[in-house]
Order: structure tokens, then sequence, then C-alpha cells
């Protein structure tokens, strides 16, 4: 992560993100940049104390760190992930994937891949037809070991 972090200039976020938090009625403060900025520069999904131990040193605490990452999974910046390893992981989602989508992660080097839009549509059909619920959503991820990892 150190090598990449390099590449873009220390004080910048993307124009998108930054635009997609003015949507939200949020303000840019400077821990809410310096988190989005680890998270932009790491594509796979990171924990609250990752990406605290990623931020320059005295940027802010640990609690305003998971009080931030609360704040962009309420805006639907950040996608939250269960690898079964602890606690959970978090991943910023592109803009076009704020619909619903899927992903498969891999348990060990925690790439991700998207596996595109839903696919058991049929089987929630089926859940709503039974129970008669209404408004019935999903949350279905994959695990594997990559290609690399194997
Ligand atoms: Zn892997
Ligand atoms: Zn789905």
């Amino acid at each position: 992560m150190q090598t990449e972090r390099t590449n873009r200039r220390s004080d910048q976020v993307s124009a998108s993100l930054h635009e997609r938090l003015r949507r939200g009625a949020r303000r840019l403060t400077g821990a809410r940049r310096e988190v989005l900025r680890v998270m932009e520069l790491e594509s796979r999904p990171l924990t609250n104390k990752e990406i605290f131990q990623a931020l320059p040193k005295g940027c802010c605490d640990l609690a305003t760190v998971y009080r931030c990452i609360q704040l962009l999974e309420n805006l639907g910046l950040v996608k939250k992930f269960f690898l079964g390893d602890g606690p959970a992981r978090y991943v910023l989602i592109s803009e076009g994937d704020m619909c619903h989508r899927h992903h498969l992660v891999c348990t060990r080097c925690r790439m991700i891949v998207d596996i595109g839009e839903c696919i058991v549509r049929e089987l929630e059909d089926r859940v709503v037809e039974r129970s008669r619920f209404k408004a019935v959503t999903h949350r279905l991820e994959f695990f594997g070991i990559c290609p690399t990892c194997q």
C-alpha cells in the first residue's frame, strides 16, 4: 500500500468522491479527506483499524475513523464485508456500483471481484411469495480463494 500512495498528491481526494459526499450534505473535514484518501488508494476491503494505521500520524483518533466509516456507509459510499476473520471490512464503491450488486472476495488476499447485477431475483421473488413480506431485500456475497492465492 505504501508504494501506491505515492502515486497521488498527498492532499487529493477525487472530485467525484468529494461531490458524492457533498450531495450527502457532508463537509469534507480533514479526517474525512484522509480516510477517503486511504480508501481510494486501496482496492481491498480494510478494517477500521487498518484505515486508522494508514492515516498520517496525529490525523485523528480511532473513534473518529469509526464515525467517519459509519457516515460513509450511511451515504452508500462504502460497502461492508465480513470475511469471517474478525471485524468488518470496508471498501469504497464506485458510483456505477451504487445499485444492487454482488461481489466475490478472496479470503486470503481480499481481492474483490464484481460479479455484476443480481443473480438471485427469482429466489427473492419466491421468498416474497411465501412470506408475503413487502420491501424485501437481501445481502449476498461470495467468498473463495483467487487464482493467485491458490
Ligand atoms: Zn487471493
Ligand atoms: Zn442480489
